[in-house]
């Protein structure tokens, strides 16, 4: 199954973090995205985020992968302190091939990645035929308001950061 993992950071050693989860799934990427520097989103009274786009190819269940995504969380000492607060690590599923879900444990796609430039810009930038919901990303990001594309910035590969 092939699945788009929307990873993220903005506490600690954020590069340390988002390469944890480069690391578990090294053998299963198909392809990902330069770390990009991205303003916090929804609660905007914290550091700025680390994100990148991560398109694995795995041989598990979406729920499997999920719960691989929150033990990588559970790793970097994760913890919730506020809704869409800090966070030493997120792994959310934006996108499984062929496949839908509308529960709380696992809504796929991600109901909020139509509005998020700091998931379609590197998914766009990872996988240029990306499509959500049957759309080209390509086209969702023109609606994304300027103003919220303008704090992105790419930081480089993730091996040289
Ligand atoms: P958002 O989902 O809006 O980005 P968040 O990432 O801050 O918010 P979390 O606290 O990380 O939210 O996740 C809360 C719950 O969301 C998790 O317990 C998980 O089961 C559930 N969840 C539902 N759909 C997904 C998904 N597509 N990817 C990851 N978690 C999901
Ligand atoms: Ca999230
Ligand atoms: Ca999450």
């Amino acid at each position: 199954m092939r699945a788009v993992l929307s990873i993220g950071s903005n506490m600690q050693d954020r590069v340390e973090h988002l390469k944890s989860v480069f690391a578990e799934f090294q053998d299963e990427i198909v392809a990902s995205s330069s770390v990009y520097s991205t303003p916090p989103w929804g609660d905007t009274d914290q550091d700025e985020f680390y994100n990148a786009i991560i398109i694995v190819e795995v041989d598990q269940t979406p729920l499997d992968l999920l719960h691989r995504g929150q033990a990588l969380e559970k790793a970097a000492d994760r913890v919730r302190e506020r809704h869409w607060g800090p966070r030493t690590l997120d792994v959310d599923i934006v996108e499984i091939e062929g496949f839908s879900s509308d529960t709380q444990e696992l809504t796929v796609p991600h109901p909020h990645a139509a509005e998020r430039g700091f998931v379609l810009i590197p998914w766009l930038a990872a996988d240029v035929h990306a499509t959500l919901g049957g759309k080209p990303v390509a086209g969702i990001i023109g609606n994304i308001p300027q103003e919220d594309i303008a704090g992105i910035k790419v930081l480089g590969r993730i091996e040289k950061l």
